[in-house]
Formats: structure tokens, sequence, C-alpha cells
């Protein structure tokens, strides 16, 4: 006779897909999972529970979450799968109509829904509900404590925290306000209190995620200090926590008390995450950015001459409607000057229900992928010479473990490289070591990594 299903005996595999935002939802999800007792597989042809967290930011994350799902749909299919979950922001942005787009999903879970899943899966797979779709507006402020960790050992050294929710600005090429509700930031406490979980258990480094970081503590009360250089104050005070770092800061809304307190911290890495987009003044107004170009320059002697030694990352935009030759010199030029030493480039898509997507398109796709090697080239450059720079220097790293491409190397981290989207410390043929702060000597600079050999005598007192 076969085994009556338990929680116990139901094996759930999570495949999440998106931005460090997208991934700090899918530890919430796994933790009320695991609350409710369920376990989990890597393979998603082991599993009797099948979760996608989804990306929908733009178009290509859209298809890249339909195209899995239709990968995941076979497990369904064919029967080895008892129930197909989809969640997060593809929800948020298409409602119910995904239900006839989707027919062999069984529940689908909107961003508010993700900290009840475990108790959701469980009614639905008992057979007590009948419920298939959970969707609410966005408005709640997000009130996640991470119990992933708890009683465990944490997975990596270091940890995306996000501390607000939602946004409240109107870039004209965005849907995630719309998806994601207006700015709700985290009381300071309860970010503080998460930060000290996680250092408990191994978390050397976090990274501040939201939105716009550079916003967090707008929708306080005033007497709840709540404003990102407090909020950074405070978390410097967290036993454990070596680094904090932070993404996603808004060029208009990056303040100098906060530039100070990245400059004066011995804990703050020197790193500013700072998206300008673009910096013709056409385009960004068309954009709804704030700012221009010469306010882009102030912004950035302030950051350097309080901070000397700070990483600079950007990401820009190519391709938005209007955008003219003329306008993309005048960005390879800005690059070309400021020597940002990561950055990203997105073509611009025209997506639904944002304030551009009424705009003609004047680009082309092919014009798009060209201006978009143009300053991915140019940037190869400058990171390479930026790179040659650390040869000889001895840094602190943070080892995350074993690098992926190499079983032989370790992989690890400058205090200034961010987690994922940077380059990295390859530390060949290192002696197998747990995740963790060491010293490494720099050996050799590649196009956007680094190359050390750890040194003996381990962090700095
Ligand atoms: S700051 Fe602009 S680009 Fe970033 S999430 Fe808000 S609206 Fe979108």
């Amino acid at each position: 006779m076969a085994n009556r299903p338990t929680k116990e005996n139901t094996t759930v595999c999570l495949i999440s897909l998106g931005c460090p935002k997208n991934q700090v939802d899918s530890e919430i999800l796994s933790a009320a999972l695991l609350e409710e007792g369920f376990s989990f597989v890597a393979d998603p042809a082991q599993a009797d529970v099948i979760i996608l967290t989804t990306c929908s930011f733009i178009q290509e994350a859209v298809q890249e979450s339909l195209d899995i799902l239709e990968e995941l749909s076979a497990y369904r299919r064919d029967g080895s799968c008892r129930c197909l979950l989809v969640a997060g922001c593809l929800i948020q942005r298409y409602g119910k109509d995904l239900r006839r787009r989707l027919p062999d999903v069984d529940l689908f879970l909107g961003t508010e829904a993700i900290e009840g899943a475990g108790k959701i899966l469980a009614r639905h797979l008992r057979g007590q509900s009948r419920q298939s779709f959970f969707l609410s507006p966005v408005l709640r402020r997000p009130k996640h404590a991470r119990p992933l960790y708890e009683g465990r050992q944490a997975l990596a050294p270091w940890a995306y925290v996000k501390i607000a929710e939602g946004c409240s600005n109107a870039c004209s090429y965005c849907t995630l306000p719309k998806i994601r509700g207006p700015l709700r930031s985290r009381p300071p406490e309860e970010i503080v209190r998460e930060a000290a979980h996680l250092a408990r258990q191994g978390v050397e480094e976090i990274n501040l995620v939201a939105q716009d970081v550079t916003a967090y503590g707008r929708d306080l009360e005033p007497n709840r200090s709540g404003s990102l250089a407090a909020l950074l104050a405070e978390l410097e005070q967290v036993q454990g926590v070596q680094w904090i770092r932070l993404l996603y800061c808004h060029p208009a809304h990056l303040d100098e008390d906060t530039i100070a307190g990245i400059g004066n911290s011995e804990k703050i890495c020197p790193y500013v995450d700072l998206p300008i987009q673009h910096v013709s003044r056409s385009i960004l107004k068309a954009m709804g950015r704030p700012y221009d170009e010469e306010r882009l320059r102030g912004l950035i002697e302030s950051i350097r001459s309080l901070c000397p030694d700070i990483a600079l990352r950007t990401t820009v935009m190519v391709g938005f409607p209007g955008e003219t030759e003329r306008d993309l010199e005048q960005l390879l030029s800005f690059v070309q000057e400021i020597r940002f030493d990561h950055l990203g480039v997105f073509c611009y898509s025209p997506e639904e229900g944002t304030a551009a997507f009424s705009r003609e398109e004047s680009v082309s796709d092919s014009e798009k992928w060209d201006r978009y090697d143009q300053v991915m080239a140019l940037q190869a450059e400058i990171s390479e010479s930026i790179l040659q720079g650390f040869l000889g220097t001895s840094q602190e790293v943070l080892i995350e473990g074993p690098h992926e491409e190499d079983a032989l190397s370790l992989k690890a981290r400058t205090r200034y490289q961010a987690p994922e989207v940077d380059g990295c410390v390859i530390l060949p043929r290192a002696i197998p070591r747990g995740p963790g702060l060491a010293r490494a000597q720099i050996v050799r600079a590649r196009t956007y990594d680094l190359e050390a050999e750890l040194l003996p005598d381990g962090p700095p007192a």
C-alpha cells in the first residue's frame, strides 16, 4: 500500500529567477516551507512539488519565466510532480490572465502571498482548498525575518538584506512601481534584528537591497530615525557583520550623510552602486530621471573626495526611444572620463503599462545591440586597466567557497566587488577551506577578475 503523503515526505524543488530582491523573496518562501516541515531537493525530476519564483521586469525576463515553466510543466504532465507552483513578479504583473496561459500550474502566488506559501501549499496538498490564485495589492510593509537560517548552517558567508519594498519613483521605462507597489521601508529595528540573526549563522557580509536603497525611510514616521545614514550607523554595531554594502543607490537621492558614513566606516565597503542609466539631458528627462550630466559629475566628485578608494558600479541603458548617435557618444565619453570600476548595460525594452511604452521606438534591435557592444568594449578596457592597479597588493577577501567553473580553485571577493554582478578573486589551487575572511596577495589581473594567493596570516585584527 502506498504511503500516505505527509509534509515531511513531500519534497520541494525551488527554482529562483531574477534579481537579488527576488532572491530574498525566494529565501522567505523557503523559510515558510521549512516552517511547515517540507524538505528540499535540487532536481525537479525528484520533486513532488516544483516552485518557480519569477521575474517580469522586462519582456526578456517574462519570456525566460515562461520558457522555464514550459519545461517544468512536463513533470506535471507526466505525473512525477503533484503540484506546480509559480510565485512572484510574473503573477503580480499579469494577474489572472495567466491561468489561461499556464494550464499546468496548480498554484499562483503574488509577491504578497509568499510569506504564507507553506500553509497555502499544505492546504492545497491536503485537498482542503480549491483556491489557486493568491494575489493581493502590494501595499503591506514587508515583515520578513529570514527564519531560513534558523538552526541551520548558513550556506554562504554573505546575504542580501531587503530594507524596503516597492518604489515611489516614476522612471518612464520601469514596470516595478506597478508590480511591487509604492515604497514601504522596513522598520530599522527589524532590519538590525535580521542582520544580527544572519551574523549568528556565519554571515559576514550583508548587501542592502531595495528598488531604491537611498529612498529608505522616507515613508517612516519622523520619530523612527528612519534615514539610510542612521540605519547604516546601527548596522555597523551588529557583532559579526564585517562588511556592509549598498546596492541600487539612486543618483538623485544619495545624500552627503550617507557618503560620509561610507567614507568614515571600517565596515561599510568603499563601494557605491549608482545606476545612472544615461547622461544625455533629453534622454534623462524622457526617462523621468531628475538629474543631468553636470549633477552626476558633481556627485561622483563628492563621493570620490569623501571616500578616495571608492569602487563605483553603474548601470546604463541604450536604445531608449529618441537616443541619437550623439547621445550615445556623450554616454561613451562620460564612461571613459569617470572610469567606473563595474558597469552593466541594458538594452531598452518597451514595457506595456509604462509611460515610455507609447513612445515610438527609434532604435532598431540590432542598433541597440551594437550600442550595447560599444559600451561593453569600452568598459572591458577600463576594467582591465583598473584591475592592473591591484597587482602586487595584499587585500582582505571574503572566500565564498569552491569556484563554480573550477573545483580546484576557491572563489572570493574584495570589498570592491559585489556578489554575483561584479568580477571576483580566483584563488587557484588553494588548500580547500571554509568560507570567511582571509588575506590574499593579488598576482594576476584578467578583464573582470583577479587571481590571488592566500597569505598565511588571515584577516587583520
Ligand atoms: S528607481 Fe526607477 S528604475 Fe528603479 S525601480 Fe524605481 S522606477 Fe524602476
